[in-house]
């Protein structure tokens, strides 16, 4: 997993000068951090992707490294619904200037696709769909659909 630099403030894969380090995310959530960042295979972006890295308070861990980019509150949101454990660190000239947590909304606003197809969300109608988030998963506010599994797939 090192590239061979020394670990630099805790993380394994190598600093960056300006940009944004998202640790902490679920092991295996990696690529879906990426969807969810708009990175596809032809990116241009800088990017670091480290993923199953051993982490004492999780066991296994995903990182990703972004460079020249900081995250938006819905991508945050985002990440927030796949990785509710993650760090999103911002660093400037080589320091980290902030660090903080994710937080899962208490309700979704177009961020989420319901699943049933005969949701209103879901016809031509332009409602966007809105979910609450409970204990047991994310609850459509229109169809009463419950989404307990595989998030990832209906993120928009
Ligand atoms: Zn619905």
């Amino acid at each position: 997993m090192s590239d061979g630099n020394p670990p630099v403030q805790g993380l394994l894969i190598s600093p960056i000068r300006n940009g944004t380090v998202i640790d902490h995310i679920t092991a295996g959530e990696a690529l879906n951090v990426l969807k969810i960042l708009g990175i596809t295979g032809s990116t241009t972006e800088a990017l670091s992707v480290a993923t199953n890295v051993a982490s004492r308070r999780m066991g296994k861990k995903d990182i990703v490294k972004i460079e020249n980019r900081e995250l938006r509150k819905e991508e945050v949101d985002r990440i927030a619904l796949i990785a509710p454990l993650a760090r999103i660190n911002i660093i400037r000239d080589y320091r980290v200037v902030d660090k903080k947590g994710v937080e899962i909304p208490k309700i979704l606003r177009g961020v989420v696709r319901c699943p049933n197809p005969g949701c209103i969300t879901n016809t031509s109608e332009p409602i966007e769909s809105t979910f609450e988030v409970l204990p047991k998963g994310l609850h459509c506010l229109y169809c009463d659909w419950l989404i307990k599994d595989d998030i990832a797939s209906y993120i928009i």
